[in-house]
C-alpha cells in the first residue's frame, strides 16, 4: 500500500512539475512575442548588415524603441559572441543596469549573473559564462586599467549617449582610440535624442542608423500661474487625474529619494482620508539607491480595477521604459551637480530642466496610445525660462576624479585629449592642482606613488586619499570601514513619524565624546558587528539592515584594495585623533570654521555653509571642522561633520595652509580686502 501511496504522490508532483513547465513555456513564448513588437525588430537584419558593414555606427531611436534590450541579444545571435569574445553596454546608471540585465536574462531564459550579467560599483553580478555585460559607463572606465584595449569585447555599446555623462564623454575620447587600433571592435552609440549628428561628427563621419519609433499624440497641458509649491501641486494633480481620468498609469518625476518618500507618504495618507470607495492606487517608487528586490515592482501591472502611479527620479526620463503610462506629472525639476571652478566647490543642487528633458518626460505618457503631460510650471517658463539642452556634465563637476584615472591610464596630454566638448581649461587646472595638493601628482603633473595607490580605489580622490593617508596614521580598518559606510548611502537611519525622539536617542548614542560624525560612524558599523551584524538590532536602532549590509560589501572590497596597494590592515585602537588625521590628509580642503552666528566659513574660499541638521554636530557646532561633502537645499550644508584641530591644518597640508590662514585676525583681514580665493 505504502507503494503506492508514494507512487501517487510522485504522480501529483509530476502533474505540478509539467503545470509549472507550462506556464514556463506560455512566459517564454509571451516574452518573445513582446520583442517581436519592438520597433527595434522590424530593422533587425539592416541593423546587423550595418553593423558589419562599419566599425562605428551611430543608433538613434525613440525610448523603449528596444535598443538597450534587443541589440546586444541580436548581436549575440548574430555570432558577435563567439570566441569567448563579450558585449558591453554602458549604462549611465546604476538601477538601469541592474534592470535592465534582469529583464534580457529573463528574456533569453537563463539566470542573471550566467549569460547575462552587470557589473556597478561595489556589485559584479557576473561570471565566466557572460557574454553579455551590462554596465555603468563608470565601470568600463575601470576596466581600461586592467585592460587598456578592452581585448574581451567584440562590441562596445555606449548606450544613452544622449545623457552625456562626466564618465560617458571620457568613455567616448577612449573608445574612439580604441578602434583605430582594433579593427575587429564594433563601436556602436546609442542615443535618444535627435542631434546625432554631434556623435557621427565626433566619430570620424560614422553613419546614423535611426529606428523610428512609435510615438502617440500628447496633448500637454501648463499651470496658468506658478506653483508655489509643486510637491503639494504634484500630490494634488494625482488625486484629481485618478479621480476624474480614465484608466492609465501616471508617471511623477521628481528630483530625489527624499521627495519621493514625501510624496508617497502624503498620497498614502490621502487616499486613506478618501476611504475605500477610491479604486485604489498603487504607488511605485524608484530612484538610485531603492534595494534591488523593490525595483522590479514598477514593471509589474496594476492589479484590475487599480491605478498605477510610479515616483520616479531622472532614471524614468530614458533609461527605464516602464509600459502603461498614459500620464506624465512633470515639476520640471531635476537634481544636478554643479561645480565652481573658482572656489573648487562642488554641489548637488535642485533645477529646472531643459527643453529637451521636458519634451523627453512628455514624451514617456504617448507610448502605447495618446497621452496626457502636466507640466506643473507655465508655458511662458518653458519657453522662456529652460535651457534648450543640459549643459554636459564635464562642464560642471570636479575633474579631479577623472583626471586622476586618466593619469593612471597614462594619459598625460589632457589639454589635447579628445574630448567631445571639452571642459573649461579652469577646471581641468583646478583638477590637477587638487591632486597635487593631494600628493597624487608631483610638480611636473605625473602620478606619484600615492597617486597610483589612490587610483585603484573605486571612490572620489579625497576618499580615497584618506584610505592611502591611514597606513601613516595606522587606522587602516577603521578608515575603510567609514568609507565603506559612507560609500554605502546617506539612509544609514530612518526616523518613523511616530517615535522620532526615540529615534534621534538611538542615534545620538552613537556620538560617544561628540568628535563627529565619522567618528558615529565607525561606532555604528563596529556596534553592529558586535551583534553578529543583527537585523533585529538594526530594527531596535532604527538603522537601515539593508544599508549595513551595502557597508559590509562595500568594506570587504575596501579590504581587497588595500592588500592590492599593500597598506596593511592595522587597527589604531580607539585613537581617534589617528583617524580625524587621516579624513583631514584626505578633505583638508574641506575644512571651515565657525562664525559667531552659527554659520561657518570655508578656511580657503570663506563659502558661508551650515551644519546639515541631520549630523550629530548640528547641536555641538565646533570651532573648526571637516565636512565630507556639500549639499544645496535651502542653504549650503555641510554633511558628516567632524571636529578638527586647526593646527592639524598647517600640520598635515602645510603646501596648502598657513599659519596665517588658521590665524583669526588674519582672516578677518584677508576677507575685508575680497581676496577670498585659493592661493594655489
Ligand atoms: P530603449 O533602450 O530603446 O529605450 P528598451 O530596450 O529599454 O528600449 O525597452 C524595450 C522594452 O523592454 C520596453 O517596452 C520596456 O518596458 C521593456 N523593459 C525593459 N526593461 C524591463 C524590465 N526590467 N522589466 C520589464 N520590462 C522591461
Ligand atoms: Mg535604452
Amino acid at each position: 500500500k505504502s507503494v503506492v501511496q508514494a507512487g501517487a504522490d510522485a504522480d501529483g508532483e509530476m502533474d505540478e512539475l509539467a503545470e509549472d513547465l507550462d506556464m514556463k513555456v506560455a512566459l517564454q513564448r509571451e516574452l518573445q512575442d513582446e520583442r517581436k513588437n519592438l520597433p527595434v525588430y522590424q530593422l533587425k537584419d539592416d541593423l546587423l548588415k550595418a553593423i558589419e558593414e562599419y566599425q562605428v555606427l551611430i543608433i538613434v531611436g525613440e525610448t523603449g524603441s528596444g535598443k538597450t534590450t534587443q541589440i546586444p541579444q541580436y548581436l549575440h545571435e548574430a555570432g558577435y559572441t563567439a570566441k569567448g569574445k563579450k558585449i558591453a553596454c554602458t549604462q549611465p546608471r546604476r538601477v538601469a543596469a541592474m534592470s535592465v540585465a534582469a529583464r534580457v536574462a529573463q528574456e533569453m531564459g537563463v539566470k542573471l549573473g550566467h549569460e547575462v550579467g552587470y557589473s556597478i560599483r561595489f556589485e559584479d553580478c557576473t561570471s565566466e559564462k557572460t557574454v553579455i555585460k551590462y554596465m555603468t559607463d563608470g565601470m568600463l572606465l575601470r576596466e581600461f586599467l586592467g585592460e587598456p584595449d578592452l581585448a574581451s569585447y567584440s562590441v562596445v555599446i555606449v548606450d544613452e549617449a544622449h545623457e552625456r555623462t562626466l564618465s560617458t564623454d571620457i568613455l567616448f575620447g577612449l573608445v574612439k582610440d580604441i578602434v583605430r587600433f582594433r579593427p575587429d571592435v564594433k563601436l556602436l552609440i546609442s542615443s535618444a535624442t535627435l542631434n546625432a549628428e554631434k556623435f557621427s561628427d565626433f566619430f570620424d563621419e560614422a553613419p546614423i542608423f535611426k529606428i523610428p519609433g512609435r510615438r502617440y499624440k500628447v496633448d500637454i497641458l501648463y499651470t496658468k500661474a506658478p506653483e508655489a509649491n509643486y510637491i503639494k501641486a504634484a500630490v494634488g494633480t494625482i488625486l484629481q487625474l485618478h479621480l476624474t481620468e480614465p484608466a492609465g498609469d501616471i508617471l511623477l518625476f521628481l528630483t530625489g529619494q527624499e521627495e519621493i518618500e514625501t510624496v508617497e507618504e502624503t498620497l498614502k495618507e490621502a487616499m486613506r482620508g478618501l476611504g475605500s470607495k477610491m479604486p485604489e492606487l498603487v504607488i511605485c517608487p524608484i530612484y538610485a539607491n531603492l534595494p534591488t528586490e523593490l525595483q522590479a515592482k514598477i514593471f509589474e501591472p496594476a492589479p484590475e480595477g487599480a491605478r498605477k502611479v510610479v515616483l520616479a527620479t531622472n532614471i524614468a526620463e530614458t533609461s527605464l521604459t516602464i509600459d502603461g503610462i498614459k500620464y506624465v506629472i512633470d515639476p520640471g525639476f531635476c537634481k544636478i551637480k554643479s561645480y565652481n571652478p573658482r572656489t573648487g566647490m562642488e554641489s548637488l543642487l535642485r533645477a529646472p530642466i531643459s527643453k529637451a528633458s521636458a519634451d523627453q518626460r512628455a514624451g514617456r505618457s504617448g507610448r502605447t496610445g495618446p497621452g496626457k503631460c502636466y507640466r506643473l510650471f507655465t508655458e511662458f517658463n518653458f519657453r522662456n525660462d529652460l535651457d534648450d539642452d543640459t549643459v554636459p556634465e564635464i562642464q560642471r563637476s570636479n575633474l579631479a576624479n577623472v583626471v586622476l584615472r586618466l593619469k593612471a591610464l597614462g594619459i598625460n596630454d589632457l589639454v589635447n585629449f579628445d574630448f567631445m566638448d571639452p571642459p573649461a581649461s579652469e577646471s581641468l587646472l583646478k583638477a590637477l592642482e587638487e591632486l597635487f595638493a593631494l600628493g597624487a601628482l608631483n610638480r611636473r603633473g605625473e602620478l606619484t606613488k600615492t597617486g597610483r595607490r589612490m587610483a585603484e580605489f573605486p571612490l572620489d580622490p579625497m576618499l580615497s586619499k584618506a584610505i592611502v593617508a591611514s597606513e601613516k596614521y595606522k587606522c587602516s580598518e577603521e578608515v575603510i570601514t567609514i568609507a565603506a559606510m559612507l560609500s554605502a548611502g546617506n539612509a544609514v537611519f530612518y526616523r518613523p513619524k511616530d517615535k522620532q525622539v526615540h529615534a534621534d536617542t538611538a542615534k545620538q548614542a552613537f556620538h560617544v565624546g561628540d568628535v563627529g560624525d565619522h567618528v558615529a560612524l565607525l561606532n555604528l558599523y563596529n556596534a553592529w558587528k558586535e551583534t553578529g551584524y543583527s537585523p533585529q538590532w538594526c530594527r531596535e536602532n532604527f538603522v537601515q539592515s539593508r544599508t549595513m549590509k551595502r557597508a559590509r560589501d562595500v568594506r570587504d572590497q575596501l579590504e581587497a584594495l588595500l592588500e592590492r596597494v599593500e597598506i596593511e590592515p592595522c587597527s589604531g585602537a580607539g585613537d581617534l585623533i589617528a583617524i580625524r588625521k587621516a579624513f583631514t590628509a584626505g578633505y583638508f580642503r574641506n575644512a571651515a570654521r565657525r562664525q559667531k552666528d552659527g554659520s561657518y566659513r570655508a578656511v580657503k574660499s570663506h563659502q558661508m555653509v551650515f551644519v546639515h541638521p541631520s549630523s550629530g554636530m548640528a547641536q555641538v557646532l565646533p570651532p573648526w571642522v571637516v565636512y565630507h561633502e556639500l549639499v544645496e537645499t535651502t542653504k549650503e550644508y555641510m554633511r558628516q561633520v567632524t571636529e578638527l584641530k586647526p593646527e592639524w591644518l598647517v600640520e598635515i597640508a602645510p603646501h596648502y595652509y598657513q599659519h596665517k590662514d588658521i590665524d583669526q585676525h588674519e582672516t578677518k583681514k584677508m576677507m575685508a580686502k575680497g581676496k577670498g580665493r585659493a592661493a594655489m
